[in-house]
């Protein structure tokens, strides 16, 4: 049981773009509602921009055979790809207030998952102190604007992150970040800075990440995941646009098949608020790496030093 955890999945559902906010969030908060489960969702608070990632065909290796296996353009489909191109980038949350409220009357958690998704994902890593903060700032006041409190969560867009932002989140009084790939919540480190704010790493991988390398089929798929649980604490990221839409089938049989299995699914606050008292969290290095079926960097947990 390590870190006092018993079998426990946290879901991280990230929104990144206006259509899975719109469509994916409502599919997904009736299937949790089927189980009787509750998520942490973590939503951009500016406008969907995904469009520039059209640009990412062009500069990164690898991007399109992704593209390729997931079916990037049946997925987002042609009006999210032209986002912030040709047609303007509309606002993700404050359009959808309405759903962002539903998912916080549904009892489940809304962290912010950047200002602007593609911006954030492809500049993070060259901002100072000043620009990180900035976009802090805009993003933390959208979001009491819209839910009436205070932010205390934060998800890196494509697990990017530097250590201006997690100071941010330290100086704010965050509960929690959520921002790399890794195996157990630690206390980051990253260059010459040492932080006091937890870090929450998704466990697992995305299914992105695994579709057409361990099957294509729902269910096979969901198996190879539970082949990836341990017995402890589970992270699993899904997308709106992915698992509230054409992959809903996948999370509905991964959900049933862990609850078989003794599995209970946590708010990634809640998991934060169990780990207060806990004095076994240990102080891990993040650095830029590499995960398996993702074009380009994500932050990661250096697991011993
Ligand atoms: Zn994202």
């Amino acid at each position: 049981m390590k870190q006092g955890f018993h079998k426990i999945i946290g879901l991280k559902i990230d929104v990144d773009t206006y259509e899975g906010m719109k469509n994916g969030v409502p599919n997904l908060l009736d299937l949790l509602r089927q189980f009787n489960i509750k998520a942490s969702f973590f939503v951009p608070m500016g406008k969907d921009h995904t469009g520039w990632t059209v640009k990412r065909v062009f500069t990164r290796k690898g991007f399109l055979r992704k593209a390729n296996r997931v079916g990037v353009l049946e997925t987002y489909g042609i009006r999210t790809l032209m986002r912030g191109l040709l047609l303007p980038g509309p606002e993700i949350a404050k359009k959808n207030r309405l759903t962002l409220n539903e998912i916080v009357a549904q009892g489940h958690e809304v962290g912010i998952h950047g200002h602007d998704h593609v911006y954030w994902h492809d500049h993070i890593k060259e901002w100072d102190k000043t620009k990180t903060s900035a976009v802090l700032n805009r993003a933390c006041r959208v979001y009491e604007d819209l839910l009436g409190q205070k932010a205390h969560s934060f998800a890196a867009p494509g697990w990017m992150i530097n250590a201006h932002a997690l100071r941010f989140f330290e100086n704010h009084g965050f509960l929690y970040s959520s921002d790399t790939r890794g195996s157990s919540p630690f206390f980051p480190v990253m260059g010459d800075s040492h932080l006091n704010i937890l870090q929450i790493p998704t466990t697992l991988p995305t299914l992105d990440e695994v579709v057409g390398l361990a099957g294509n089929e729902p269910l096979s798929l969901a198996r190879h995941f539970i082949d990836s649980l341990n017995e402890g604490l589970n992270i699993l990221t899904v997308h709106t646009e992915l698992e509230g839409k054409r992959w809903g089938g996948f999370l509905k049989d991964f959900i049933r098949l862990t609850i078989d299995q003794g599995f209970t699914y946590t708010r990634l606050m809640d998991i934060a608020q169990m780990l207060r008292d806990n004095s076994d969290i240990p102080r891990c290095t993040i650095f830029y790496g590499y995960v398996e079926g993702r074009a380009g960097e994500v932050s990661c947990q250096k697991l011993a030093n």
